[in-house]
Parts: structure tokens; C-alpha cells; sequence
């Protein structure tokens, strides 16, 4: 076993941008001096992914399986390829606020067990754990990457890639899935299309956002930008990038791809008590560009964006000019009565002229913000686990409970479509939190849901899910 080749030497940090630890919904500890509450100072829905960031490609083979790649100098390339690839797309994607540096021991990795010894439900913890643990034996420094690729013959259930909390699991080669399940594990959902009435009828199409790396990757090159919601919890543009929109006006845009010039990369404006409207321009989009897109996205960082269709009856796929062309209005009169207008002129940024009905009943609960405390966003999970929430209702206060009625802890088990209930508590007051023995309980290691329920006492709740990976089995591994 040859040592590390590594992808590409170590890149300094970018100038001014500071390493962000794990798990961006880690505040919250800081307790103000005579309080024992700490402040609710994150929100879950912030996921900064930022800085150089270490990532392994695994390429694994089993006694009775082979790798996926062949063991020669032309295998590798092809590894290093996509990895040259996935790289470029997220420096891209991210205006170069983050560098991927990918390693890839090679040749691949054998795992002395027969591919036919796993059980389907629990292979991919499994799998990854004996992965670490060949790399570790070929002296790999694996505690001291942020992520792993995994690249192994289909040994589960499901579909044929996966990501979930740190890992992501390739069972083929393709370049756009690993960009997209990465994608996975820096928190994120899926991109959908509202095909049909932007306010009535129509067919939700999963992945169905065709310009977003977590839609279905139709038009997907290494040059394909998030959507604006993705880019704003990734960190990779800032919240003074995008205007909250509370009152009528007349709005210009900067193009998604190019923020801080001077002019906002979306607007915001409420939709009901658990999501937004994001208004934004996708200007290297030739059959976007001359108008902004509408999508909604929700205050539960596991529900998928959905991107509107402002231009319906198109030829071939509806979403490829679903933006707001130049002269069309949307309104949505439930939510506030909003009416967006596009009255760019020729030669200008994209120019909004936005009515907010000061007449109709607008949005006004703001719903209770989540962070998850306990267990780190990036670190599976084994044995006695504890989950804790810190929560407010910011009209009422920033201390931990301040406003909440109730919140209901629960833990489902992703393995399941849908994910079903394993236990729940339900806590009235600070700390929000519980222990579970996930051996006593009986626990099968794999994909799991901490989902918390945050009840106002003024009736407004809030529901997020965060992920977590139960892996009870590296700690029998000699
Ligand atoms: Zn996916």
C-alpha cells in the first residue's frame, strides 16, 4: 500500500476567512452573566461550510467484489478526475470561499470481508466504518478529514448514492452525483419544481430544479450555481447579500453568481409563518437570465426548495425558463398580498417593482428558531447518545424557552420512507434534552431523524430535522 497521493498540495486559507468549526448549529452555550438559560444564539437552518476542507475518496474492494475503478495509473486518474471536478464545481459554486482538498489513497482499499456478509439495512455504516478502518491500517490520518466519499459496489438498499451527516456513499462514477450527495452532507435538501399554477394546481417534481446541483443534474457542468437559499446557510453569501423585503418598492438585483456588488443577490419576502419567497436572478442561465426566479423555501432545513414555474406551457422541460420574464407580474394574494413585477430595462441589473397589499392581512408570527446542541452535526453516533435542543420565540426573548410552550423531542428512523417514530418526550421547560441507550434500545446502526417540535405560547410551532448516523459497530473493530 502505497502512501497518500494527495489531489493537490495544501492550499493556504483564502485570505480572511476563518476555518468554521463543526456543526454551524453549535452555539448556544453562552450564558449570560445570572442566567442559567443559555442563549438560543444559532439557528439549525445555518450550515457554514467554509475555508479548505479536508475530503477522502475511498475507492473500496471486497474479497468478493472489485473496486470500481481499476488498481492502474488510468484508474486513479479517473479518480483524481472527478475529484479535480468536484472540486472545481464547489470553488465555482462558491465564489472560492471553499476549497476542497481531496486525498485518495491508493490503490483501492481492500476490506477483508465477502461484499455478500453485509445485511442491506445496516451496510452503509458498515461498509464505511470498515473503509475508515482500511485507510487508518494504510496509514491514513482519517480523524483529521471533514468528509469521505466512498466509492463501493451497491451493498444497500435504495438508491444508488447516498449522503448522510459526513459520508457520502457512490456506487457509481458520476461526477454531478458526487457533487450532489457532498451536497447531503453539508445539510442540504433536495431542489424541486412546482410544475403547474405557481399557486394552484400542478405536480411537485422531486430533483425537478434543473440549475441546482440538488435537482436532477440534467444541465449539470462544474460551473452550476446553488440556489441563492443553499448559498446563504453554506455561508457563501451573506445575510447583508439579501433583502428582507417588508415594504413596496422598486428592487435591483446583483446576478446570483456574482455577489457584493453593492446591490442584494435575492430578496426575501415572507410567505406564511414557515417559508419564503427568494427572488433572484440567475444571470448564466441563458434561458434565465433575463428575468429572476421564485422559489420557496422553508424554515426546516430537510424540506427541499421549490422552484416556481412563471412561465408555463414551455416546449421540453417546463422548468428550463421558469424565471419571471421581463413585463410578467406574480401575485400572490394569500400571503400578504405580495405582486412582484419584473420592469427591468434594457442594459440594467434586474429590476423588481414589489407590492406588498397594505391591506391584506400580512405574515406576522415569527416562529420559534431551533439549534441543535447535542449530538455534533458532523460526528456519528454510538452507545448512550444525548440529544438536546436549545429553542426560542424571538418576539419574546433570545434565552433558552423564552416563549416556548413545549417542545417534542423524537428520534425516526430514516430507513423508512417515510421515517418512522422510534421514541419521543415531549419538555416543557429548559433543558430540552434526552438520553437514549441506543444499544439497550435495540437500535440497528444506520440513518436516523432528531426531530424537534417547537411549540410557542402563542401557538406558533416550528418543526426542523436534523440528521444523525448511529454506528455501533466501530467500536467491536479490533
Ligand atoms: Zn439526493
Amino acid at each position: 500500500m502505497s502512501p497518500l497521493r494527495p489531489h493537490h498540495p495544501l492550499l493556504p486559507l483564502l485570505a480572511g476567512l476563518a476555518l468554521i468549526g463543526c456543526g454551524g448549529g453549535g452555539g448556544g452555550t453562552d450564558a449570560p452573566s445570572g442566567s442559567t438559560q443559555p442563549v438560543v444564539s444559532g439557528n439549525v437552518l445555518d450550515y457554514p461550510f467554509l475555508g479548505t476542507k479536508r475530503v477522502l475518496f475511498l475507492v473500496v474492494e471486497y474479497l468478493d467484489e472489485p473496486a470500481l475503478f481499476a488498481s492502474t495509473p488510468d484508474g486513479l486518474s479517473q479518480v483524481q478526475r472527478i475529484a479535480d471536478t468536484v472540486s472545481d464545481a464547489y470553488r465555482v459554486d462558491s465564489n472560492g470561499r471553499l476549497q476542497l482538498e481531496i486525498d485518495i489513497p491508493w490503490p483501492p482499499l481492500l476490506i477483508p470481508r465477502r461484499a455478500s456478509e453485509y445485511d442491506p439495512e445496516t451496510s452503509q455504516v458498515h461498509i464505511r466504518a470498515d473503509a475508515l478502518r482500511a485507510a487508518k491500517l494504510a496509514g491514513v490520518a482519517v480523524s483529521s478529514y471533514d468528509r469521505e466519499v466512498i466509492f463501493s459496489a451497491k451493498l444497500w438498499n435504495g438508491a444508488a448514492a447516498h449522503g448522510w451527516v459526513r459520508t457520502a456513499w457512490m456506487s457509481n462514477t458520476l461526477e454531478r452525483v458526487v457533487v450532489h450527495e457532498i451536497g447531503h452532507t453539508i445539510g442540504r435538501p433536495h431542489a424541486d419544481f412546482w410544475d403547474g399554477d405557481p399557486l394552484g394546481p400542478g405536480t411537485l417534481v422531486r430533483y425537478g430544479d434543473l440549475f441546482d446541483p440538488m435537482g436532477t443534474g440534467q444541465l449539470w457542468n462544474r460551473f452550476l450555481h446553488s440556489s441563492a437559499p443553499f448559498k446563504l446557510r453554506s455561508g457563501w453569501i451573506q445575510q447583508g447579500d439579501i433583502l428582507s423585503v417588508t415594504q413596496s418598492g422598486t428592487y435591483q438585483l446583483a446576478p446570483l453568481e456574482t455577489p457584493g456588488i453593492g446591490l442584494p443577490s435575492a430578496l426575501r419576502i415572507r410567505r406564511d409563518n414557515t417559508s419564503d419567497y427568494w427572488v433572484y436572478q440567475r444571470a448564466t442561465e441563458p434561458t434565465l437570465a433575463d428575468g429572476a426566479v421564485i422559489q420557496i423555501a422553508s424554515s426546516n432545513p430537510f424540506d427541499d426548495l421549490i422552484l416556481l414555474d412563471m412561465n408555463q406551457g414551455s416546449p421540453g422541460d417546463e422548468a428550463i425558463d421558469a424565471r419571471l420574464a421581463p413585463g410578467e407580474v406574480f401575485d400572490d394574494l394569500s400571503a400578504g398580498g405580495i405582486s412582484i413585477e419584473n420592469v427591468t430595462k434594457p442594459g440594467d441589473p434586474i429590476t423588481l417593482a414589489v407590492t406588498l397589499d397594505p391591506l391584506a392581512s400580512p405574515v406576522t408570527d415569527v416562529v420559534p428558531i431551533v439549534d441543535v446542541l447535542s449530538p455534533p452535526r458532523e460526528d456519528p453516533v454510538s452507545g448512550v447518545v444525548k440529544f438536546a435542543a436549545a429553542v426560542d420565540d424571538p418576539e419574546v426573548g433570545s434565552l433558552d424557552g423564552d416563549g416556548i410552550d413545549h417542545v417534542v423531542l423524537s428520534i425516526l428512523d430514516a430507513g423508512f420512507d417515510p421515517p418512522s417514530l422510534v421514541t419521543s418526550r415531549t419538555v416543557s421547560a429548559p433543558p430540552f434534552e434526552f438520553t437514549l441507550d441506543t444499544e439497550a434500545a435495540g437500535l440497528r446502526d444506520g440513518f436516523y431523524i432528531f426531530q424537534v417540535d417547537a411549540v410557542g405560547t402563542d401557538g406558533g410551532s416550528n418543526r426542523i430535522w436534523y440528521r444523525v448516523l448511529l454506528d455501533n459497530y466501530s467500536k467491536t473493530l479490533p
